[in-house]
């Protein structure tokens, strides 16, 4: 018997009016935990700087449950797997791989000379980061689609070494799953490491001597891809050591919607990221509560058909899962930024322009035609996107993502001259005399 209590709790805030501060406090959130995650999983990264490749084969003996036979997966792996992919599959690869590098071909940057005076610019260079650590899930689920939001905007924006990353499979031998190796030829990337989970960020941090074939593993400069919260934990423990993307942790789905939504889409779009994880979020912003009661009865009946109904149940029960009630749009509106969601839809009239009023969330999608899993698979845009409130000070994914900017300085003797005076008087005003005699000395001598 399916359990008949409504799944999604209920925060009523049509009478209340709160401060931002309260606001924040009272949504639906887990209370996760990265840092919890991250004591769990310090040992294990501290673990793989000090012993390496065998600490990260103990590491996949004990969370994945298989120690494999190649932490480096052999080009003849890769190969096979395209050589085997099912060619729909492939099709389907492609399509998404071109979505995705049409839009990002559109943000590599130009670099930009600004001449401040005459004889004096500064120029804004867009340098890719040389080496990149591109992580890829397959955990409970495997994700094939997140090699292409890693690598696409990484060869876009012109990184020379992309090694990636992906949990060992059991049932594979430990060898990673194969769509992921497939992608991997697809997309040209040929640096393959079997392990997943905070192993797997130590080990591309940290690179190892030997990986077991007798050649070593050179760290990289930065790690970018989704992850569950353990891989959250430890990109924010090497960070510093590496630059990481924005954190992309459990999955979080906002869908403000009003009396017009359509319920059993808004259920269908809260259960498809539901399915991710059992800490996966899944929020329903309204000002209609007949469009709650019409949300659980679709809920009811399509979580009990799902295969993963018992993950999807764990998910929406969670204390990060919920529906807010609101007066209206405008006080959803307030809401939604200040949950900051990964994915936030708009089911709304005029959504397009509600959508353009929101300024915190991962990805915006607008209207009744673009669900997430939209953008998960084929829209063009990016699906590692930031968590936990993130969107606040981070974007997603993108070929801006691997770009540093670099300022170049060039200046000649007049105009040096013309910013003489302020540079010298800031000085002083600082206590830093030297700095202005750096300036002076040149009009001396
Ligand atoms: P995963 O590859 O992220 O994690 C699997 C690894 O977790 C394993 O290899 C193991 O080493 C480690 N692990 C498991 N249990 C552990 C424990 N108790 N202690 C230490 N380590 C442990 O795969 P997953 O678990 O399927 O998670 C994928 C996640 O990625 C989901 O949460 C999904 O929501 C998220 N995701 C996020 C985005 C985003 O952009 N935010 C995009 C796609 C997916």
């Amino acid at each position: 018997m399916p359990d008949p209590a409504p799944l999604l709790s209920v925060l009523d805030l049509r009478e209340r009016s709160l401060s931002a501060a309260e606001l924040s406090a009272a949504l639906p959130r887990a209370e996760l935990d990265v840092e919890a995650a991250a004591a769990a999983v310090r040992p294990v990264v501290e673990d793989v700087a000090a012993r390496g490749a065998a600490a990260v084969l103990d590491a996949s003996e004990r969370f994945d449950g298989i120690r494999p036979e190649h932490l480096r997966v052999p080009a003849a792996a890769i190969e096979q797997a395209l050589a085997e992919l099912d060619p729909a599959i492939r099709t389907a690869l492609e399509e998404s791989i071109a979505r995705v590098r049409a839009v990002d071909s559109a943000q590599r940057r130009p670099d930009e000379r600004v001449e401040v005076v005459p004889g004096g610019t500064v120029t804004q260079r867009w340098v890719p980061v040389r080496r990149v650590g591109l992580y890829v899930p397959g955990g409970r689920a495997v994700l094939p689609s997140s090699v292409i939001m890693n690598v696409v905007p990484a060869q876009v924006a012109g990184v020379r070494q992309i090694v990636l990353a992906s949990p060992p499979q059991k049932e594979r031998g430990g060898l990673p799953d194969p769509t992921i190796l497939a992608a991997c030829a697809l997309l040209g990337v040929t640096e393959v490491i079997a392990a997943g989970g905070a192993q797997a960020i130590a080990l591309l941090a940290h690179g190892a001597e030997d990986l077991g074939d007798g050649r070593g593993l050179d760290a990289v400069d930065m790690i970018t891809g989704p992850g569950n919260v353990y891989v959250a934990a430890a990109k924010r423990l090497v960070r510093g050591r590496v630059g990481i993307d924005a954190e992309a942790g459990p999955t979080e789905i906002a869908i403000l919607a009003d009396a017009e939504a359509h319920p059993a889409y808004v259920a269908a779009d809260l259960i498809s990221q539901a399915e991710h994880d059992p800490m996966a979020a899944s929020v329903l912003v309204t000002d209609a509560p007949e469009l709650v009661d019409a949300v659980e009865a679709e809920l009811a009946e399509q979580v009990a058909q799902a295969p993963r109904a018992d993950l999807i149940a764990e998910a929406l029960r969670g204390e990060q899962s919920g529906v807010v009630l609101v007066r209206d749009v405008e006080q959803g509106i307030e809401v939604v930024d200040s949950y900051g969601a990964e994915h936030l839809e708009i089911h709304t009239a005029e959504a397009a322009e509600v959508a353009a009023r929101v300024t915190n969330a991962g990805a915006v999608f607008v209207g009744p035609h673009a669900p997430v899993s939209l953008g998960d698979y084929a829209a063009g845009s990016n699906h590692v996107l930031p968590t936990g409130g993130s969107a606040r000070f981070g974007g997603g994914l993108g070929v801006q993502t691997f770009l540093r900017g670099i300022h170049v300085v060039d200046y000649d003797e007049a105009a040096l001259k013309s910013a003489r005076h302020a540079a010298t008087t800031l000085a002083a005003a600082e206590g830093l005399p030297a700095h202005g005699r750096a300036i002076d000395i040149r009009f001396e001598r």
